[in-house]
């Protein structure tokens, strides 16, 4: 077993992902900083989509998403509008059937919704998410104030809308297709026997061919047989056999069946929680809102509470389209900072991680 300690950052799918693989399998991941998550894009319908207003993505500096307009900053200043519904229309189909809005299953979760500009709101979930941002508080990586019930009261409405209209989404999808299987209300003991009798043909079928597959990366991380590859759009196994007691992919899938200490209660607007804030960085200025998660993920490393962080960059020869990367240098996290409105196998490089301590 590797002694690796990770910190990793993820939207809510992927920080379930996570939750899911610390639950079911042995895993170097120590800490999980979540975001917040409305939607994301298709990167290929997003690039037509630009087309229409004769842009590119290398042409742009900075996405921002608000007030029903997606913002899009150009390197040469100007900020293009796109109204959100127009945006919409290149969303992921599986976000419509997404009931998340704060990653609730992360150490902290970080978003924009309930702070002012240039700061981040916070919601810090466990005891030990509150020790690692009381601390970089003290040590003066961060600043923080305490949340408004005006900004809370913003922030709770806006993840119970998500959740009813997605709710609503899961309904009609249901109506006409196979059952969204981690909105499913069962036991954990019917959940195991569910996995026991599961493989990747049960994957394909109940998650990837219904468009419910959020390209984590999960199943082709956990596989002991080396036998999922994601390539472009879809995790494909490369052997039709696969051992006959290994369920190790569609347990770990955040699409599958959901444990009752995982599980989202629709009731809780924002989830479990100890405390809410609204932080900015004393360290970092250039990042998506305050910085917060740059600045989270550069203390953990510089005080040696991780090994390692993982995090998405862009990849060199397409821009804009996320890539994931595992590092230890502040320079990479640093330059791994703002929001990047698409998806990529976000558990990829562990696998390296875990051919290096074979
Ligand atoms: C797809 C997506 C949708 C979002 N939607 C909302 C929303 O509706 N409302 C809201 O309040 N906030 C949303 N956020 C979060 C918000 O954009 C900021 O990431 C958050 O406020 C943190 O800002 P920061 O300045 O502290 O982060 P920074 O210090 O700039 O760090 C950003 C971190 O995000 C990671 N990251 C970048 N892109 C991705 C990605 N695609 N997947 C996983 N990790 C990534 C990077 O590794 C980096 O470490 C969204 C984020 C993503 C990725
Ligand atoms: S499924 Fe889509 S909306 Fe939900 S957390 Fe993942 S990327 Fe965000
Ligand atoms: S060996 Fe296990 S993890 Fe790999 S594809 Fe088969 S069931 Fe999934
Ligand atoms: S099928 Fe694999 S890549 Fe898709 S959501 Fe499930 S674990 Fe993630």
């Amino acid at each position: 077993m590797t002694q690796e300690k990770i910190a990793m950052v993820g939207t809510p799918c992927e920080i379930m992902a996570a939750s899911k693989i610390q639950h079911y399998t042995t895993s170097p991941i120590y800490f999980k900083v979540g975001l917040f998550c409305m939607e994301n894009f298709s990167y290929k319908y997003f690039n037509k989509l630009l087309e229409e207003y004769d842009l590119s993505m290398d042409e742009i500096e900075k996405f921002r998403i608000e007030k029903g307009y997606t913002f899009l900053k150009l390197k040469t200043g100007e900020i293009i509008k796109i109204p959100l519904s127009k945006a919409k229309t290149v969303v992921r189909k599986n976000c419509n059937i997404c009931v998340e809005l704060t990653s609730e299953t992360s150490d902290v979760s970080v978003g924009s919704i309930g702070s002012e500009p240039g700061w981040s709101t916070v919601i810090i979930r466990t005891e030990k998410g509150e020790k690692i941002i009381e601390d970089a508080i003290k040590q003066k990586y961060l600043k923080a104030k305490e949340l408004t019930p005006s900004q809370l009261k913003l922030l709770e409405r806006i993840a119970s809308n998500k959740a009813r209209e997605n709710s609503e989404n899961i309904e009609y999808r249901e109506s006409k297709a196979r059952p969204v299987l981690y909105q499913r209300d069962k036991t954990d003991e019917n959940i195991l026997e569910e996995i026991s009798e599961s493989n990747f043909d049960d994957l394909r079928a109940n998650v990837i061919n219904v468009g419910a597959c959020v390209l984590c990366g999960a199943c082709e991380y956990v596989c002991p047989e080396d036998l999922i590859l994601i390539k472009n759009t879809k995790p494909r196994k490369k052997r039709k056999s696969c051992p006959a007691d290994c369920h190790t992919c569609f347990a770990v899938c955040p699409r599958t069946f959901v444990p009752l200490k995982l599980r989202n209660d629709l009731k809780k607007k924002i989830g479990n929680y100890r405390k809410i804030l609204t932080v900015k960085s004393l360290t970092h200025n250039r990042g998506q809102d305050g910085v917060v998660v740059t600045t989270i993920l550069d203390y953990l490393i510089s005080t040696n509470k991780v090994t390692q962080t993982l995090i998405i960059d862009k990849k060199e020869n397409m821009p804009w389209k996320p890539i994931a990367k595992l590092t230890k240098d502040v320079d990479e996290i640093v330059k791994a900072s703002g929001t990047k409105y698409s998806v990529c196998p976000v558990f990829k490089p562990l696998k390296q991680l875990k051919r290096d301590v074979v």
